[in-house]
């Protein structure tokens, strides 16, 4: 941010872009005009409805963005006077299945000094819709029970403070982690998602090919679409729009491990299934071959 000093403008949301003229002018809710040859949008598809394009999106994009809906998750943060799960052998993170439960998933947020014990909970998709309808103080209480519940402790019931975060509120996020796609409109418009229009690219995680819906994937959107328009500009080559993601040095990428039978053997739960199946078929096929060869047969003279 020091770097970029006020050339990041904050709170100035776009409301118009157009490209009629030999500059691309973009106006903000606060009437501020800028001018650019170029311009990257990183909003997600959805919110960009809010925008007022001349000349107007060809058909598919239009169409597009009016069809990628962001999800629906709440964010909520349960500050503890102590981390006792970890007292307890517990890391803090619960994958919580139960039809009642608020919570899905949850993790430890403790500062790495000790300070500041917490855990984070992701309140998800129609739990989101249902439980918005709570107030905040009947939602934390929900979660504490269930935490209650899962880590087998009174002590969980007892939070020294509680934040949470409706994204869905939010009317420049819309949502969150991500817009999804529902059934069929990948294969119907997304072939556009990346597609310049004019002198305006698309960058923004839903774009991306990896990691789309992370933070990589949207570092990975916003190269691409800036070595895009730097090809435009004669600066890179066609061929240096796509260049493979550099290994991390921090993080190098471990090699898989596991063999194949372990990766895709059926759990024993799958396994019984299986065999459950296959006993079931075994017998129908036995029971056509018999009744074909005339081993059985059927009395239709019901009364
Ligand atoms: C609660 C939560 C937890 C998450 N956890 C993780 C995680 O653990 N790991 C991970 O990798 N990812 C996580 N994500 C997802 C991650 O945050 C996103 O993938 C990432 O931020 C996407 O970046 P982006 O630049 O594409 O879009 P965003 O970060 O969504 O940025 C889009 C920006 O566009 C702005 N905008 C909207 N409309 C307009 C307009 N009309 N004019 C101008 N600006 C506009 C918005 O205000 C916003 O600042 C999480 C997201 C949430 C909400």
């Amino acid at each position: 941010m020091d770097r970029l000093q006020d050339r990041v403008k904050l709170e100035r949301p776009v409301i118009r872009l157009d490209q009629s003229g030999e500059n691309v002018i973009v106006e903000t809710l606060n009437h501020e005009i800028y001018h650019a040859k170029y311009v990257i949008s990183a909003i997600p598809p959805g919110l960009t409805t809010k925008i007022h394009f001349n000349p107007e999106l060809p058909a598919t994009r239009n169409q597009l963005i009016q069809r990628l809906p962001m999800g629906s998750v709440i964010k909520t943060m349960m500050y503890y006077k102590e981390a006792f799960w970890r007292k307890m052998g517990y890391c803090g993170c619960m994958m919580i299945e139960e039809e009642e439960t608020p919570i899905g998933f949850t993790l430890d947020d403790t500062k790495p000094d000790g300070s500041a014990p917490a855990i984070i909970g992701f309140i998800l998709s129609r739990k989101a819709s249902q439980l918005a309808n709570l107030n905040k103080e009947e939602r934390k209480r929900k979660i504490c029970e269930y935490y209650s519940k899962v880590m087998g402790t009174e002590e969980a019931l007892h939070p020294v403070h509680y934040e949470e975060k409706d994204w869905c509120k939010e009317q420049y996020s819309g949502g969150c982690y991500t817009a999804y796609f529902p059934p069929g409109i990948m294969t119907q418009f997304g072939s556009v998602i990346r597609t310049p229009v004019g002198r305006l690219y698309f960058a923004g995680t839903e774009t991306a090919t990896e990691w789309s819906g992370y933070m990589e994937g949207a570092i990975q959107a916003g190269e691409r679409a800036a070595r895009e328009v730097m090809c435009k500009m004669g600066l890179i080559g066609e061929d240096q729009i796509w260049v493979p993601e550099p290994e991390s040095e921090d993080v190098p990428a471990l090699p898989i491990t596991t063999t194949f039978l372990e990766r895709n053997l059926p759990s024993a739960q799958g396994l019984l299934r299986l065999f459950g199946y296959s006993a079931f078929f075994a017998t129908v096929a036995a029971g056509v071959i018999a009744f074909r060869r005339g081993y059985v047969a059927f009395n239709s003279n019901f009364k």
